[in-house]
Order: structure tokens, then C-alpha cells, then sequence
């Protein structure tokens, strides 16, 4: 039911919007200022999207009823992911919360933090951003070299974070800083995240990859102090509070390379029984055909995995191998699935006005952001005993 509600409210509400943008939309270059930043005509389209999912019921949906969420289960928060992404990268994107959006990370925020950021971030009326790389580590976190110092009844917080995704947008950002050194708290101690509202920092230069050019940036922080009102859980706690929700992003990111490698499966099988060559419809050809069943198989594959991986969370198991394997695989697979649809479309399949190429980036881009391939295995190698 939920699912053909969404495919309802895509109709009537998203898709007019989506007319409207025209190439803004369809065509990536078009979609941001030549200083990067994303035109004004997008952000405006996408926050009417947004608003109107959260007075539908649909945004929020995961959070828990007490902070004005839907309360569904991680089963329907999944497969209502993959639906959404199952119909491409146009502005259904923004129908269900992504990164800009509320995360369970933010019900450790106390009842006051809960009025003046998770509300309104529920409501769709303000954005967020999760704040924990930097220019000298990524994978290696808990190794950050930003530092927040006491002083009097506040902390003073210095340093710079890198690859912020809607960094530039952002009303306010969970951010990471040592607290306590290394040697006093362990590795993975002494980690503290703070809330910071968007005139607390100063956005550095973007990072922009390709497809998405304008929705990363650094984020620097001088001197920035803020009151102790605004730790978001326990001080020296945040990157274990972290830890706890790794397996839901990996989850949601899973359920996005499940849904598009539908959507890309779907564009090819039609190309493959339209376009001729030889005179018969490409299809015909062994080799493009089992491209789209190889892709079919892995999409499938990825797609149980997924669900598996979803409902062994309700059940509230453990699931840090599981979520790893899906990650990997269903990255893995769409990244196979994308550079086969390019294949399959021969040269319009290069083309700039098609999506394509943007597909392929964004399934390379899949491959690092929530844990790097690398990162996976290692976990998944770690959970069985090896690598000490
Ligand atoms: C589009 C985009 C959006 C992002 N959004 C956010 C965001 O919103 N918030 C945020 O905090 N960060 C964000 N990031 C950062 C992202 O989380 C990091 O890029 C990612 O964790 C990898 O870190 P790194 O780039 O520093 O690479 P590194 O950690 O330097 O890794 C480089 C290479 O070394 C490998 N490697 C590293 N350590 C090991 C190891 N122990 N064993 C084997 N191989 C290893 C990696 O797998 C990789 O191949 C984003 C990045 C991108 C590209």
C-alpha cells in the first residue's frame, strides 16, 4: 500500500515539478551556477518536494512516531528506498530523507534539541549534514585531526571537514571533534559531535563529483564556539554513537544501487528489443542479452540480500557482517549494471544528453562514500575471525 502511495505522490506531486525543470533536471551541467553552487530554480524544486513528502507522511517515515516520524519498519523503509531510486535520479530522490534529512543518530538529541532541530528536520523545513571527514582522513576517522577544546562553559572548536554532502545547504551540521586525546581514550573514544548552525562555519571550496557537481563542500571551523547545549549525546561518546547507525546507512545506500540497477536493467531490455542492427533487434545477440541477464541475476541477488539484511534489523540482530556483504555486493553489482547499460546503448549510450554516463559515475561513486569497498571486506574479513 505504502508503495503504490508513493508511485501516487510521484505522479501528482514530482513529476509536474520535473516537467517544469526540463534540462535543469535531465541534464547535470545545467543543474548548478559556473562557482558550483546548485541554481536556485533546483534547491526550490527540490525543498517543495521535500515539505510536501513530509505533510504526506512519507519523508520521515523511518523515525519514530515520537518525533514525528512515520515509525515504519526497516523492511518498508528499504524496499520503499529501492521503489523510489527504482525510477531513476530525478527529483523522486528527495521524496524519502537522504543525507539532508533526519537520521536515528539525532534521537540521542534531548528534548530541547529535539524541538529546535529534529522537528523541523522531520517536517522537511530544515536540512542537515553529517560532518565527519576531513581533507587528512576519510576511512581512517577516528584518526581526525579536529580538535574541540573546553574553555570556560563552552567548546572551542577548530578544524576543517571535507566532502560534506549539502554542506553548502545546510541549516545546521552534526559535527565531529576530539574531545579527549587518543592515548587517554582509545581508538575509538574521546570523540565528541556537536550541533553547529550554518553561520558557525564558513563553506571552503566545493568538492564536486562528476553528475553531482555542487552537493559536497568543506566545511571550516575558527574559533567556533559553542555551548554545551548543543552536544548531541554524550561528550567523548559521538563517533561509538555513530558506529551504532553505520549499518542502516549501509543499508539505505544498498537499497539506492538496488533500485537503479532496475532502472537502468528496465532502460536496457526496452533498448535491446527496439534497436536494430544486422537487421534484427540487438536483444537478439547472445552477448548484449546475457549483459542484461548477468545484471538481472546480480540486481536480484542484491535485491534479497537487501531485504534479508532488513529484517534481520526489526528482529533487532546483529547485523555488521550482513550489511557489509549487501553494501559490497549491491555496489558492486550496480557498477556492472551501469557500465552495461552504457555498452548496451553503444554511443548514445556516451552521449551528454543521456543519463548514462552520469549513472556510471554515480555507481563509482557508491563504491566509497558509506565504507569503501575495501572497508567492507576488511569488516567482513574481521567478522569471521581474520585480519586480527
Ligand atoms: C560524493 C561524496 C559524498 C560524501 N559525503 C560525506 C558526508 O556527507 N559526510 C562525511 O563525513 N563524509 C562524506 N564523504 C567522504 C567519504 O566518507 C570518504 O571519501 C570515504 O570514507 C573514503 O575516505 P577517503 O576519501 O579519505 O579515502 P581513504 O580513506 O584515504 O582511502 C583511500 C583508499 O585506500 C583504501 N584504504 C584505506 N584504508 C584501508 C584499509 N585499512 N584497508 C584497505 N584499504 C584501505 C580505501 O579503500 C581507498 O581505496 C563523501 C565522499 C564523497 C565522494
Amino acid at each position: 500500500m505504502i508503495l503504490e502511495s508513493l508511485d501516487d505522490f510521484i505522479e501528482r506531486e514530482v513529476e509536474p515539478l520535473e516537467e517544469g525543470l526540463g534540462e535543469a533536471l535531465t541534464n547535470p551541467r545545467r543543474g548548478h551556477e559556473p562557482n558550483g553552487r546548485v541554481t536556485d530554480e533546483l534547491l526550490n524544486a527540490i525543498e517543495t518536494v521535500r515539505k510536501k513528502s513530509a505533510e504526506s507522511g512519507f519523508y520521515a517515515m523511518n523515525m519514530p512516531e515520537e518525533v514525528g516520524g512515520g515509525g515504519v519498519s526497516t523492511v518498508t523503509w528499504y524496499r520503499s528506498i529501492k521503489h523510489v531510486f527504482s525510477k531513476g535520479r530525478g527529483l523522486n530522490k528527495y521524496v524519502l530523507a537522504g543525507p539532508e534529512g533526519p537520521k536515528p543518530l539525532l534521537l540521542l538529541a534531548d528534548a530541547r534539541q529535539r524541538e529546535m532541530y529534529v522537528r523541523p528536520l522531520v517536517r522537511g523545513e530544515k536540512t542537515t549534514a553529517f560532518a565527519q571527514t576531513e581533507p587528512s582522513v576519510g576511512s581512517d576517522s577516528p584518526n581526525m585531526k579536529m580538535a574541540a577544546e573546553r574553555d570556560g562553559d563552552e567548546w572551542v572548536l577548530n578544524g576543517t571537514k571535507q566532502w560534506i554532502t549539502n554542506g553548502p545547504y545546510a541549516d545546521f551540521a552534526q559535527v565531529f571533534a576530539r574531545t579527549t586525546p587518543q592515548e587517554e581514550a582509545g581508538r575509538y573514544g574521546g570523540i565528541t559531535c556537536f550541533i553547529v548552525e550554518s553561520d558557525e562555519w564558513e563553506r571552503g571550496s566545493f568538492n564536486n563529483v562528476p553528475g553531482q557537481v555542487g552537493w559536497q563542500s568543506e566545511l571550516r571551523f575558527d574559533d567556533v564556539r559553542i555551548p554545551d547545549d548543543r552536544v548531541l549525546g554524550e561528550v567523548d561518546n559521538g563517533f561509538y554513537a555513530a558506529m551504532d547507525f553505520l549499518s542502516l546507512g549501509r543499508l539505505e545506500l544498498g537499497a539506492q544501487a538496488v533500485g537503479l540497477s532496475d532502472h537502468l536493467l528496465a532502460l536496457a531490455t526496452e533498448y535491446a528489443r527496439d534497436r536494430e542492427a544486422f537487421g534484427q533487434p540487438i536483444g537478439n545477440f547472445q552477448q548484449v542479452s546475457s549483459m542484461i541477464a548477468r545484471g538481472r541475476a546480480k540486481q536480484y541477488a542484491a535485491e534479497t540480500a537487501g531485504l534479508r539484511c532488513a529484517w534481520l534489523m526489526d528482529n533487532d540482530e546483529d547485523v555488521v557482517e550482513d550489511t557489509s556483504i549487501f553494501n559490497w555486493f549491491a555496489t558492486q553489482s550496480f557498477w556492472e549494471v551501469a557500465d552495461a547499460a552504457v555498452q548496451v546503448h553503444g554511443g548514445s549510450g556516451l552521449a551528454e544528453e543521456n543519463p548514462f554516463m552520469d549513472h556510471l559515475h554515480y555507481a563509482r561513486m557508491l563504491r566509497i562514500v558509506e565504507g569503501t569497498d575495501e572497508l567492507q571486506l576488511n569488516t567482513i574479513a574481521k567478522q569471521n575471525g581474520l585480519l586480527g
